[in-house]
C-alpha cells in the first residue's frame, strides 16, 4: 500500500546551491573587497558544518569560524583546510590541540595566552592568534577599557603572533541602538592605535557580524564574518526598511503522514487535553516532535503545509509527534509530504515564522534541529 522507507521520514535537506548562492549575493552586497569569514559553528547554525564548509571553501571563502576547537578539529579531520578560527578560544588543556590541528584561536584572557605560547615555544614555533576586545557586548574579550593593560603584558609572550584585533557587537540589527554600534566602532578604533603604540599591528581588523556587515557599512573592514545570512535567515536578524542582499533559505525540513484518523466532535487531543474537536474532524500525525528541535511552544500554534494547504498543528507537540488538523484538506492520506520548513505551491513557512510563534529567532530554530533528523545534502557537495 506504500512506500518503505529506510529512515523515519523526518528529513532535514540542505540545499548548498543556495548556501553558495547566499555566499556570493552577501559578497556582492558587502563588497567584493571585504574578505569572508563564514561562520559555521553549531554545525553550521544546523545546517551541516562539514558539508557547508567544504562547498564555501570551493566558492572562494577566505576563513571560517568555529566556537570551539572539538568544532575546527571536526573540519580538519574532515580535510578542510581553510583558516580557522575559534571564537571561543579555548579551555585550559586543549593549547595542544589548537597547534596540531593549526587552529586560530581568539584570545582574550591572559591565563590563555600564557598557555599557549609556552605549548608554542615547546615546539619552537610561533602561533598566530586573534584578540578579541570586548567594546560592550559583555561576553567575551579584553574590555577596553583594561586593552592598553592587557597589551602590555601580551608583548611579553615571544611565541604568540597577533594576526588581528576583533570586536563584537551587541545590537548591530537594531537600528535604534545605531549610536550605541557606532561608539562600539570609536572604542574599537581607539583600542587600534593604544596597540599600535605598543607595536602591536595585525594584519587585519574585524568587526562586521551579519546585520552589521548590511546596516553598518562602516563596520566593514578587512574582514567580515558572516554566519545567518549564509543560510538565508535574514528575515529576522536584519534591520527592517533597509536595502539587503538577496538571500534565500539553505534548509528545509519535511516529513510525511504516519496516520490519518478521524475524531468526532467533542473529543480532546494530546497530552494535557489541551485542544478539543470541536467539529468532527480529520486528524493526521506527523513524526516529528521537541526531541527533534521542533518547539513544544508551537503546540496549538502555527502550521505545517500539506497537499498545498496550511494544515493547524493541534495539541501540544510531543517528544515525537506533532499532530495537525486536516479536516480542511481534500484526501489527505498516510505518506503524504509535510512541509515542516519550506515552501510549496506559493506557501512557505521559513524558520523566521517558527522563531515568531515559538518567541525566539531563527538561529536558534535552525541550531535546534536534532541529529536525530536525517540531513540530506544537494547537491553533494
Ligand atoms: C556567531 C558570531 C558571528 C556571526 O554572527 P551572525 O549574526 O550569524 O552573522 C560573528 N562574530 C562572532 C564573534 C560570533 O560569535
Amino acid at each position: 500500500m506504500s512506500a518503505t522507507f529506510l529512515n523515519r521520514p523526518t528529513t532535514v535537506e540542505i540545499n548548498l546551491d543556495e548556501l553558495a548562492r547566499n555566499f556570493h549575493s552577501a559578497k556582492a552586497f558587502i563588497g567584493q573587497d571585504a574578505r569572508v569569514m563564514a561562520v559555521v559553528k553549531a554545525n553550521a547554525y544546523g545546517h551541516g558544518a562539514v558539508e557547508c564548509s567544504r562547498r564555501l571553501e570551493k566558492e572562494g571563502v577566505n576563513w571560517l569560524a568555529v566556537a570551539i576547537p572539538e568544532e575546527g578539529i571536526e573540519l580538519r579531520k574532515a580535510g578542510i583546510g581553510c583558516p580557522i578560527l575559534v571564537l571561543g578560544g579555548f579551555w585550559p588543556g586543549q593549547e595542544s590541540l589548537i597547534l596540531e590541528y593549526g587552529l586560530t584561536p581568539a584570545i582574550f584572557d591572559m591565563r590563555a595566552a600564557g598557555l599557549l605560547d609556552r605549548a608554542a615555544k615547546e615546539k619552537g614555533i610561533t602561533v598566530n592568534c586573534h584578540i578579541k576586545i570586548d567594546t560592550g557586548m559583555g561576553r567575551v574579550g579584553v574590555r577596553y577599557d583594561r586593552a592598553a593593560e592587557f597589551c602590555d603584558e601580551f608583548v611579553t609572550f615571544e611565541n604568540l603572533r597577533v594576526e588581528a584585533v576583533m570586536t563584537h557587537f551587541a545590537a548591530a540589527d537594531d537600528l535604534n541602538e545605531t549610536d550605541f554600534t557606532n561608539a562600539q566602532m570609536r572604542r574599537f578604533d581607539e583600542i587600534l592605535s593604544v596597540f599600535a603604540l605598543r607595536g602591536i599591528d595585525p594584519d587585519m581588523v574585524d568587526l562586521a557580524n551579519s546585520p552589521a556587515a548590511v546596516a553598518h557599512p562602516l563596520s566593514v573592514r578587512d574582514l567580515v564574518r558572516l554566519g545567518g545570512i549564509l543560510y538565508g535567515l535574514g528575515g529576522d536578524v536584519l534591520p527592517s526598511g533597509i536595502e539587503k542582499p538577496d538571500l534565500r533559505p539553505v534548509m528545509a525540513l519535511t516529513s510525511k503522514i504516519s496516520l490519518v484518523k478521524t475524531v468526532p466532535s467533542g473529543e480532546t487531543l494530546g497530552y494535557g487535553r489541551t485542544f478539543t474537536a470541536e467539529r468532527d474532524s480529520v486528524i493526521a500525525t506527523v513524526p516529528i516532535g521537541y526531541a527533534d528541535g521542533f518547539p513544544r511552544s508551537l503546540s496549538n500554534s502555527g502550521s505545517l503545509i500539506v497537499r498545498g494547504a496550511f494544515a493547524p498543528i493541534v495539541g501540544r507537540v510531543s517528544m515525537d509527534w506533532t499532530l495537525i488538523d486536516v479536516t480542511d484538506v481534500p484526501d489527505v492520506r498516510v505518506d503524504d509530504d509535510v512541509i515542516v520548513i519550506g515552501s510549496s505551491g506559493g506557501l512557505s513557512i521559513n524558520a523566521e515564522d517558527i522563531a515568531r510563534l515559538s518567541g525566539t529567532i531563527s538561529y536558534e530554530v535552525t541550531c535546534g534541529i536534532s541529529s536525530r533528523i536525517h540531513r540530506v545534502f544537494d547537491p553533494m557537495n
